[in-house]
């Protein structure tokens, strides 16, 4: 290493290696994906809103025929517009009010990750937000809950998954949902969230619900660097203290990339680099909300080869009309992204997941490096 000015020991090459072997999309689906941010709201199958709708008497809907109903979602999600993209969880969340309901969207999700490969899966939800028709914060949980391990039950154990309770930024109930989180930890509740509008609602907002977390040991990951830029990330890191951080993009505000190919990294994108923070990065989602501009200049192949702990999400599977392996196959026409390239983000993943330690080493050595059969 060059000794010297400051900033050298942050100075990385970024130059291009190939990537190998490279994968098919029937390879990408068989082979074992986790995904750490998914929204329980966002992923909702079409014919399960339209028939929710008919038996709750919710008449919202813009049709009630499935494939235009995912069309709509899709080219909401994609007009640009905040209130239209905002209007797809209005729907979603309509028909989310019930017992009944929340455990048949539950299950169905597990049902449709473990189709498509997905091995474990943490899928996140504001119980605050289903409450409408008389549901305790409790009988949400509950309900959800019930429905993911009815849904793990039917793919023959094939899939994992937890739930994280995400608290509204715009709310004043993230301390409520923290002790929920607590409450129901170690009963199919593996941590907290923080979502919603970024601007004007910076995180440490919630420190009161945070600090709860901190004194109970619970994990928490926070939507940072989406919307807003690095001074998000440093907020939600440093001082509510995220472990994860949603999307965490704009991390890229504190790199300066230079013309021979070299980075410098600067103090925070250093920190959460050297301390292995992981980003949970949603490259299509990122595309809908202007977040980045095209697959190809997705900062996700830069941040991961300057070494920082990045994994690959969905965000919202039918509002964003994606899959993990959609997302996996954009990445591979993106950068050439093969199987080696697919099992270290994937074992970054489950490395991240909230999990505990013999889970996520179990979880590596016995289901995804046999997955991907590379050694
Ligand atoms: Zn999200």
């Amino acid at each position: 290493m060059r000794q010297g000015g400051a900033e050298t020991p942050r100075a990385v090459d970024t130059r291009h290696i190939p990537y190998t072997p490279r994968m098919h999309l029937s390879d990408i689906i068989r082979a074992p994906k986790v995904v750490l941010h998914d929204h329980l709201d966002g992923g909702l199958r079409p014919a399960t809103i339209i028939e929710l709708a008919r038996e709750v008497g919710y008449r919202g809907l813009p049709t009630h025929d499935p494939a235009a109903l995912a069309t709509w979602f899709r080219q909401a999600a994609d007009s640009g517009s905040l209130e239209r993209y905002l209007e797809t969880f209005a729907h979603t969340c309509a028909v989310m009010q019930t017992r009944e309901a929340l455990e048949r969207i539950a299950a169905e999700c597990a049902e449709d990750l473990a189709a498509d490969g997905v091995v474990y899966a943490e899928v996140r939800y504001a119980p605050e937000q289903h409450q409408e028709r008389g549901l305790s914060l409790d009988q949400v949980v509950e309900a959800v809950n019930a429905g993911l391990r009815e849904g793990e039950r039917r793919t023959g154990g094939r899939i994992v998954v937890r739930a994280l309770l995400t608290g509204m930024r715009h709310t004043d109930r993230s301390l409520e949902i923290a002790e929920l989180t607590v409450a129901h930890r170690d009963r199919g509740v593996a941590g907290f969230d923080i979502a919603g509008g970024e601007i004007g609602n910076p995180p440490a907002r919630h420190l009161p619900a945070f600090r709860y977390l901190k004194r109970h040991n619970c994990h928490f990951t926070i939507h940072a660097g989406e919307a807003v830029g690095a001074e998000s990330i440093h907020e939600a890191v440093q001082v509510c203290g995220a472990e994860r951080i949603g999307h965490g993009v704009r991390i890229t505000d504190d790199i300066q990339v230079h013309d021979d190919g070299t980075a410098t990294l600067g103090h925070l994108a250093a920190y959460v680099r050297d301390n292995r923070i992981t980003l949970e990065v949603c490259p299509t989602s990122n595309l809908q909300t202007g977040a980045a501009k095209s697959y190809d200049t997705h900062p996700i192949d830069l941040l991961r080869r300057l070494g920082f702990r990045v994994t690959l999400n969905t965000d919202n599977r039918l509002v964003s009309g994606t899959t993990m392996s959609q997302e996996f196959q954009h990445m591979a026409d993106a950068f050439g992204y093969g199987a080696e390239v697919f099992q270290e983000l994937t074992v970054a993943a489950a490395e991240s997941a909230f999990l505990s330690l013999p889970e996520r080493q179990r979880l590596i050595d016995e289901v995804i490096r046999p997955g991907y059969g590379l050694e």
